[in-house]
């Protein structure tokens, strides 16, 4: 079939993707368009009544396909919106979610002035939207972004290239601390709290193409908290803190956890759907002076 119109296929392609149980279909329809057209959204919209081509259609149809068995969006489209910066997103990563951009205000809200050269660390980076979101508000900071797949350091420092930020962050492959020197001004972690045999009852776009690696907690979710509080204690600098995203039921234990570390929850933040998101944490008063005696005087090698 030839010369099929644009709102045709628009509503064609948004029933097929309404069968498969997604919620906004005709959004959808009109993303995946514009991709196969190398279009903006919107200009779908000015086009209503244009001709595809035969190849056109092949390429849109195919997208549908690959949309109704529930491949997330951004995986098709390699690409999602963060704190209104764009991210390239591969199934390496993962996809960045919009609750995360309550870690980025309240981190900013912790912080006075927005010109301080900051030293920022986020371990466990994926696509790196946490910490470039913040060096894109935060022109002086420098920034380490730590990850232990050495495909999603990749997709990250691709990231800071596209976003004009490269010269100020840099990248490595590791576990939550390892190899970062002491002396960060702000920790910042997204890190796997889903227990794991809950995963497979998330929806299919992250049950079935997310990292598994990016999403299991262990058996009660708390794993990673449990290696990454002692690290986030061992890097920050007296005055610093941190910004680590929770699961939504989990404040309390992971405050808990935070306690034992040396870290004093400062606050505890909630995402727009008044859901725990987000603790920020600072080294407790006895804390600093033990984490210095350990590993030394804070160091600018950061970054
Ligand atoms: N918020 C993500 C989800 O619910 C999980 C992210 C994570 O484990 N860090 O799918």
């Amino acid at each position: 079939m030839t010369g099929e119109r644009v709102d045709a296929w628009l509503a064609r392609a948004a029933g097929r993707l309404a069968g498969a149980g997604l919620d906004e279909p005709r959004f959808e329809a009109r993303l995946l368009l514009a991709h196969a057209l190398g279009w903006s959204a919107e200009s779908v919209l000015r086009h209503a009544s244009d001709l595809l081509s035969g190849e056109t259609l092949r390429r849109a149809d195919a997208l549908v396909e690959r949309r109704r068995r529930r491949e997330p969006a951004a995986h098709i489209l390699g690409r999602r919106e963060f704190w209104g910066l764009e991210f390239q997103v591969t199934p390496d990563v993962l996809d960045p979610r919009p609750d995360s951009e309550t870690l980025i205000e309240a981190a900013l809200a912790e912080i006075g002035g927005r010109d301080a050269p900051l030293r920022i660390v986020d371990l466990g980076t994926g696509t790196g939207c946490l910490l470039l979101s913040l060096l894109s508000m935060l022109p002086n900071a420098t920034g380490l972004g730590v990850d232990l797949s050495a495909a999603a350091v990749e997709v990250a420092r691709r990231n800071a290239d596209r976003l004009g930020l490269g010269d100020r962050a840099r990248f490595r492959i590791g576990a939550w601390g390892e190899g970062v020197p002491p002396g960060c001004d702000l920790v910042v972690a997204n890190p796997p709290y889903i227990p794991t045999a809950e995963i497979d009852r998330l929806q299919a776009e992250v049950a079935m193409w997310e990292p598994r690696l990016a999403l299991d907690g262990g058996a009660d979710g708390l794993a990673a908290y449990r290696s990454l509080f002692p690290a986030i204690a061992g890097m920050l600098r007296p005055d610093g803190f941190a910004a680590v995203e929770i699961g939504a039921e989990q404040g309390d234990d992971a405050a808990a956890l935070a306690a034992a570390s040396g870290l004093a929850l400062r606050r505890r933040v909630r995402d727009l759907g008044g859901r725990d998101r987000c603790l920020i944490l600072a080294l407790r008063a006895s804390g600093p002076k033990k984490q210095l005696e350990k590993n030394g005087p804070p160091s600018r090698v950061v970054a």
